[in-house]
């Protein structure tokens, strides 16, 4: 696999405040990744950073395997890191010459990139008359206009009504499949899950997972128990090499299994120890739940 970003042990100080905390991950050529975790985590901050519009604190960061500077490497990086803004009295078209302009690009792509985020209909409409959305989209026509191997968006359908967030999520699994990768930040869970193959979870800038979204479904779920003699029935969950942590709130207990295991064989088990159970529950975590699970204690 190509690598296209390669972070390692970044830190991030804003003045005692450490926003993001020994950072490693990689971001390997035609994947989708999602930088995910809530406002404050230090998505933006990563960007930055290997954006070259954030000074570092430690670490350190590398672009294609650290064959061209930063700066050279940043020519190949398409990003969406603001608010689009563009000159409201000028037309898409004629804002797509001028970035084609300053960024020494040919404008031969224009109409292609219009075409792709479906604003070709409009080239002729002055910015100033476009919805935020469509503001997003030529956005992110102009980000690619040079082709970039990555396109980087923070937190793209922010403020957006549920078309135009539907819109941008297909405008970016279409340039996906056209073999471009992208690294996209959001505090959205399900905008991860229908648009990333693999994720990065922060929170208070430290990374508590990374590696495929699949991955982090396949959670092997957890029973709930009850039985008279909950003490009893712990030491069993917890000698059980299958059984991770066990936690008794209220009388019910729950099991966090480690590896798959049958309720049939659990509630043979248990009743051949000679307990019987009043409740047996097996389920699995939806993702939301990981997310929140891998995320609680946040505000503190
Ligand atoms: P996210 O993008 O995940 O919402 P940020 O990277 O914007 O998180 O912020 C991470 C932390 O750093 C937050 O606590 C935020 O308040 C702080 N922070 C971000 N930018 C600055 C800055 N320019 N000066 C001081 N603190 C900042
Ligand atoms: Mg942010």
């Amino acid at each position: 696999m190509e690598n296209i970003l390669t972070v390692t042990n970044l830190s991030k100080k804003y003045g005692s405040l450490l926003a993001v905390k020994n950072l490693s991950f990689t971001i390997e050529k035609g994947n989708v990744y999602g930088i995910l975790g809530p406002n404050g985590s230090g998505k933006s901050t990563t960007l930055g950073i290997v954006l070259n519009v954030v000074n570092k604190t430690k670490g350190e960061f590398s672009w294609f395997n650290g064959t061209t500077s930063t700066h050279e490497a940043l020519k190949k990086v398409g990003a969406i890191i603001e608010r689009p803004n563009f000159y409201p009295y000028m037309t898409a078209l004629q804002n797509l010459k001028l970035v084609c302009k300053i960024k020494d690009v040919p404008e031969n792509k224009i109409e292609e990139k219009l075409e792709l985020v479906g604003l070709l209909d409009r080239k002729h409409s002055k910015f100033r008359t476009y919805s935020l959305g469509m503001k997003q989209r030529l956005a992110i026509a102009s980000a690619l206009l040079n082709d970039p191997e990555i396109l980087i968006l923070d937190e793209p359908t922010n403020g957006l009504d549920p078309q135009g967030i539907h819109q941008i999520r297909e405008i970016i699994k279409k340039i996906a499949a056209q073999g471009t990768t992208i690294l996209l930040a959001s505090h959205l869970l399900d905008e991860v899950e229908k648009v990333c193959s693999h994720v990065v979870i922060l929170r208070k800038g430290e990374k508590l997972y990374s590696g495929s979204v699949d991955g982090m479904l396949a959670s092997h779920g957890f029973f709930e128990l009850k039985s008279k003699e909950p003490e009893k029935l712990i030491q069993i969950l917890e000698n059980h090499s299958s059984v991770g942590e066990v936690k008794l709130v209220n009388g019910l207990i729950t099991a966090f299994l480690k590896e798959e295991l049958s309720a049939e064989f659990l509630n043979k088990l248990i009743f051949d120890k000679g307990i019987t159970l009043s409740h047996l529950v097996k389920r699995k975590e939806s993702l939301e739940e990981q997310f929140l699970t891998l995320t609680k204690n946040q505000s503190n």
